[in-house]
Formats: C-alpha cells, sequence, structure tokens
C-alpha cells in the first residue's frame, strides 16, 4: 500500500474513473482498493471537524517548512504556537566621509539625516523568507529605514502581521 499514487482511467459525464498504482506500474488489486476505499471513507466522512483539523495540520506543515530556513529568526514552540522573537536591527552609521543624505523613518516619517543623526536602523536584513518572501521592495529599501530601535521594530512587526495574515498563520504564530 506503500506510495500508491491515482491515475485517470476515463472521464465522462459522471465523473473521473480512478485507478491505484504502485511506484513499480503494479495496478493495486480489486480487494486491496475496495480496502483503502473503505479506510479513505472513514477518515473522510469525519464531519465538518475534520476540515479544520486538516486545515491546522496543513498549516503547520507549512509553517515548518518556513521555519527551517530562518537561521536569523529566533523560533520556540510552546503553548501550540510558534513564538517568534523580534530580531535585532542592524545599526548602520552615517559615513562622514561621503557627501550628506537623508531620509524620512519608515515607521514614524522623522527625517533623519546625515547631518543631525549618528545612523539609523535598518531592518531589511532581518526579513523572513528565502523560500518565501515577505514583502518589500528589493531594489528601493528606503522603507525599511528605521530612525530607532523602536521603529524598526515597528516596521518588522507591521511586516510580520501581514505575512501571517496572508498566510493564514494567526493561529499559530506569536511575536515576543
Ligand atoms: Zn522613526
Amino acid at each position: 500500500m506503500k506510495d500508491l499514487t491515482w491515475l485517470v482511467s476515463k472521464i465522462d459525464k459522471d465523473g473521473s474513473e480512478l485507478y491505484l498504482r504502485a511506484p513499480n506500474g503494479t495496478i493495486c488489486d480489486r480487494k486491496e482498493a475496495l480496502m483503502i476505499i473503505d479506510g479513505l471513507k472513514r477518515f473522510y466522512n469525519q464531519g465538518e471537524k475534520l476540515d479544520e483539523e486538516i486545515e491546522n495540520f496543513n498549516l503547520k506543515n507549512k509553517l515548518r517548512e518556513y521555519l527551517s530556513v530562518m537561521e536569523h529568526i529566533k523560533v520556540e514552540f510552546k503553548d501550540n504556537q510558534y513564538h517568534i522573537a523580534v530580531p535585532s536591527f542592524l545599526f548602520v552609521k552615517f559615513n562622514l566621509d561621503k557627501r550628506h543624505w537623508s531620509f524620512k523613518c519608515g515607521f514614524c516619517g522623522r527625517k533623519v539625516s546625515s547631518k543631525t543623526d549618528e545612523g539609523y536602523y535598518k531592518t531589511y536584513n532581518v526579513k523572513i523568507g528565502r523560500n518565501f518572501t515577505w514583502k518589500h521592495q528589493e531594489t528601493d529599501h528606503t522603507e525599511d529605514r528605521a530612525c530607532s530601535k523602536g521603529c524598526a521594530r515597528g516596521i518588522w512587526l507591521d511586516d510580520a502581521k501581514q505575512w501571517v495574515k496572508e498566510n493564514r498563520l494567526n493561529k499559530l504564530i506569536h511575536f515576543v
């Protein structure tokens, strides 16, 4: 019964006719197939509560895959939730040898200038992702610069919560 795949033998007005086949090409015999169908019926006939269970399971599965690529983010699993620690952000000092420049903090909008400030925080190096992205423009990092640690955290959390929402992971993720 291992690694059986289903294949379509014909499709007509009544729907599809399927059969089961093993990886080596052997077609699953009638008795075994009917036993599998009975088993499937038992499992899938559990009613609507099963939909939620399957959805939760699949979300967890997806999340495990995601989290396995996040070396820069500290994750702890407890009370059935992933507790993700907001990372620390890199402080970038203005290079005073270069010409002056400024930008507006991506969170509070305060103007940060090389004339008056020592530097700024950047958040784009600690976004979750690789296999999956959480959105920010690759070419324009302006929105990922912050005037303070607090604002960097704000930008990061806004993005993180958006990502959680898009992936319907609300029940499973908690930011600390
Ligand atoms: Zn700010």
